[in-house]
């Protein structure tokens, strides 16, 4: 494994050559303990998983106060393990799931809604077409902040693609920010991972959420 703050360093030196203040989310679910502990060591303070095990395997073991980002898809039976324990969630994507929410949150969670801007099959999110009705329809829940939108670029290696799916995030992101509503603020925008961060921050981003490109990835035994 390479040691991380020098890579932590050049990521935030490219970040901030195109835009200060994009907040790099560490994700950790394919390293244990000892390297997310170097990775707070090395000055991050946003971490991410997507598994309610990894998360909580982690949350035992560290203490240092760091923003806990739960980024995968949730079933609505694990709402009530991950819920109270983090400080935003990237995948708020169905009425179902925001029901839940609001029935087992203790406080306000800021969330950020899902879209499937690219449209393939395999990924989850509400369609761009049906984004802001559901935003709207998010009112009724106290314990629900929608913070910003969250997606994943299209698996492709096509450049544009990429560029395009994240240009509809950030146009989606401002027409929700505009109609200013109280539960939905909506003023981030969640996308960039480890090949494609540096598109995703020229076309706006707020939020990048980088695994093995920063962290890297162990072995299943290591962990
Ligand atoms: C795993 C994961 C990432 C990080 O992926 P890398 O390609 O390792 O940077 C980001 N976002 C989500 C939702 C993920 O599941």
């Amino acid at each position: 494994m390479k040691p991380m703050k020098p890579v932590f360093e050049e990521i935030s030196e490219q970040l901030n050559a195109v835009k200060h203040g994009i907040q790099i989310i560490a994700v950790t679910k394919q390293v244990g303990v000892e390297r997310t502990k170097e990775a707070i060591r090395a000055g991050i303070c946003h971490l991410g998983e997507n598994r309610p095990e990894g998360l909580s395997q982690k949350l035992e073991a560290i203490d240092e106060s760091v923003s806990w980002h739960y980024i995968g898809n949730l079933q609505t039976r694990k709402v009530k393990d991950v819920i109270n324990e983090i400080d935003y969630l990237h995948s708020l994507d169905r009425s179902s799931l925001a029901k839940e929410i609001q029935k087992r949150a203790s406080n306000q969670v800021k969330c950020f809604v899902q879209v499937n801007v690219s449209g393939e099959e395999s990924k989850s999110g509400i369609a761009p077409n049906e984004t802001i009705d559901f935003i709207k329809s998010l009112e009724i829940y106290d314990k629900i902040q929608v913070v910003g939108l969250m997606t994943m670029a299209p698996n492709t290696t096509d450049e544009l693609a990429i560029r395009e799916a994240f240009k509809g995030l950030k146009s989606l992101q401002l027409q929700v920010s505009e109609k200013q509503w109280t539960h939905a603020p909506c003023t981030e925008c969640s996308m960039g991972m480890s090949n494609d961060y540096l598109i995703a921050a020229q076309e706006g981003a707020s939020f990048v959420r980088i695994g093995t490109a920063l962290v890297g990835a162990e072995s299943e035994a290591k962990r």
